[in-house]
């Protein structure tokens, strides 16, 4: 049994984007990445200085926007717009949820396309569904994507099935995995509360990427022998005794599922870090895109 590591992965995505960061500083750019949270919702806070943190470490250029709670949807119009002229901005990230008297949705489509690193505007949608390497896709199932060709899985004519249908992760790693090429070119199924005999249904695939946000959902009975499972989930589950109080698990419980499996990824250290390293790939081909379109 293989254990997938992300952290050894997303390492050598990092590295891929400080040679190519070494590449554009030759030409004098460097890209930037703005992040906006509005409200001071404790993991969003988390996730936002996590990512503020990885853009300064690999010297990029960094904009960490805090608003608070009290903004209306006009104001963050207002300074996605000015982020949508910012030259020195190349992707823009508002941080998922905001509160509830924000439409999310507007402020998504307000996102110039071009700088959507996060892969979420219509028009990088529909980029994914036309197999168009221009467009961005989102980072978490691009990095399923790079785990499983980086472990060396075959996904060309595998049976995969991907549990969970949202737009983040489960509708976006269906695309991929059957759009034509290295990490595609598989027969996907997508599953989601509504579906019939989940385990009948998931013993058929060859590959499992688990999107559902239950902890240790997918158990032996979902998993054939020999199958590759791709876990998504991270959930916090009480810990008496630990120092947090709580812990973060998986999707897939992993002590039965994976002594089945062919490769399987651990939670944590397996999609996490894999996450935050393509939101940093998605920037800099955000920045080279942006210098390809001012040379034309
Ligand atoms: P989500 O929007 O809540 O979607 C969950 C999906 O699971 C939905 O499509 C839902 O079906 C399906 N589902 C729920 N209960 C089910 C059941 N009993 N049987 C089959 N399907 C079921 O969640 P998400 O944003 O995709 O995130 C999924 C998990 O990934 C969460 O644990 C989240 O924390 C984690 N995540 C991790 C990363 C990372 O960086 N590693 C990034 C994003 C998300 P319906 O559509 O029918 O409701």
């Amino acid at each position: 049994m293989q254990i997938i590591s992300g952290t050894v992965v997303a390492e050598k995505v990092l590295e891929e984007c400080r040679r190519d960061i070494a590449a554009l500083a030759a030409l004098g750019k460097k890209p930037g990445l703005a992040v906006v949270l509005v409200g001071d919702d404790p993991a969003s806070r988390a996730y936002v200085r996590s990512k503020d943190k990885k853009c300064r470490d690999l010297g990029l250029h960094s904009v960490k926007l805090e608003l608070p709670v009290t903004t209306t949807q006009a104001e963050l119009l207002a300074h996605v717009e000015a982020l949508n002229q910012d030259p020195t901005i190349h992707g823009i990230l508002v941080q998922s949820p905001p509160p509830p008297h924000i439409d999310e949705a507007a402020i998504v489509r307000a996102i110039d396309p071009a700088k959507d690193v996060d892969g979420f505007h219509p028009v990088n949608v529909a980029k994914l569904a036309l197999e168009d390497p221009t467009g961005f896709v989102p980072c978490t199932p691009l990095g399923c994507q790079r785990l499983l060709i980086e472990a060396g899985i075959e996904t060309k004519g595998a049976n995969a099935v991907v549990v969970g249908r949202s737009m983040i992760v489960g509708k976006p790693m269906a695309l991929l995995l059957m759009a034509k090429g290295p990490g595609g070119d598989a027969t996907v199924t997508v599953a989601h509360s509504r579906t019939r005999d989940l385990p009948a249904i998931t013993r058929q695939a060859d590959i499992i990427i688990a999107a559902i946000g239950r902890p240790h959902f997918i158990t032996a009975e979902h998993v054939k022998e020999g199958a590759v499972v791709i876990d998504v989930g991270i959930n916090r589950v009480e810990a008496p005794g630990t120092e947090k109080g709580y812990k973060l698990v998986g999707d897939v419980a992993y002590d039965e599922v994976a002594p089945k499996c062919r490769a399987i990824t651990p939670v944590p250290g397996g999609v996490g870090p894999m996450t935050i390293a393509m939101l940093m790939a998605n920037t800099i081909k955000a920045c080279q895109q942006a210098r390809s379109e001012e040379r034309r």
